[in-house]
């Protein structure tokens, strides 16, 4: 498969489409020296983007967050977007929208006086976690914690709170795992490096308190569906040694939609019939 800067079609710009392969950054940019950056992952199904405008809203605010002012307006975005799935034809897609502190006067920390940035790219990406999507994913246990919220802005969608996720990915993987489970600070059950979790015991879902991570939007949306379908749910903290007694387990997220998990470290779940309903049904409902 092509590098992700070897493709054909078109990226927005800071206001206009360029030719994929031309949307490049020069060295000296600071996101890129300190993590001065947001960005958003959305999915585009049928031609409609699944929550768009919160995606949007979640992005100024991600650069709130880490004072940052994104010089567009979410309609902006918007029509960005727009533009970029209209120029390349995308009717099912991944949307990438990213902004960042650009090359300035600034070259330390402070980076007041250069311009932030915007780039959207879409491309097609299918399932997050490919073949284990629907027979269990196995998850290993990162040694990384979420930070605490007074370390850093945990509602933000900031670049800098993916390192540790890198990290525990790459160990995942070399073990044969699709993923890792992060615990927090305190030691709760926190969320996997790019999607939020769930768990289901006596049929009761249980989900961990979004208070050190991203309170995701498909997150938002499972609990909205569960609470629909009358099936309990408790947001609060969970205990690792909890872990025994769940008997299902699914991952939520923009990427990874709704992914049942069969395994992590040694805690095994079915993929139940709770677990197979909430992915069918967000699959209709990211159509509806
Ligand atoms: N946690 C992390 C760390 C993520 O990267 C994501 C993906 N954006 C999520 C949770 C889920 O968020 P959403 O459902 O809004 O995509």
């Amino acid at each position: 498969m092509a590098a992700y800067s070897d493709r054909d079609g078109f990226i927005w710009m800071d206001g206009k489409l360029q030719p994929w392969r031309e949307a490049n950054v020069h060295i000296l940019t600071h996101a890129l020296h300190y993590a001065s950056s947001v960005f958003e992952g959305e999915r585009c199904y049928d031609g409609k983007i699944f929550r768009g405008r919160d995606h949007s809203a979640r992005l100024l605010k991600s650069g709130e967050l880490i004072d940052m002012d994104i010089p567009y307006s979410v309609d902006e975005i918007e029509a960005a977007k727009a533009e970029v799935l209209k120029a390349d034809n995308w009717d099912n897609a991944y949307i990438r929208a990213v902004a960042w502190r650009g090359a300035g006067e600034d070259m330390g920390v402070a980076s007041k006086r250069n311009p932030v940035r915007m780039a959207i790219a879409a491309w097609e990406w299918g399932s997050y976690y490919g073949d284990a999507k629907m027979k269990g994913a196995k998850l290993d246990i990162a040694k990384w914690k979420r930070p605490s919220p007074e370390t850093a802005p945990s509602q933000a969608k900031a670049a800098g709170l993916y390192m540790i996720c890198t990290m525990s990915k790459h160990a995942a993987e070399a073990k044969g795992c699709s993923d890792a489970m992060m615990f927090d600070y305190r030691g709760y059950v926190a969320e996997a490096t790019g999607a939020n979790m769930f768990f289901v015991k006596d049929g009761e879902v249980h989900t961990p308190l979004p208070d050190c991570f991203l309170n995701g939007l498909t997150r938002q949306t499972v609990i909205g569906m569960l609470k629909d379908k009358q099936i309990k749910v408790h947001e609060r903290h969970i205990m690792p040694e909890e872990l025994e007694g769940f008997q299902q387990c699914w991952l939520t997220g923009t990427a990874a939609e709704v992914t049942p998990v069969g395994q992590i470290g040694d805690y095994n779940f079915e993929v139940g019939a709770m677990a197979r309903d909430v992915a069918e049904s967000y699959e209709k409902l990211v159509r509806a």
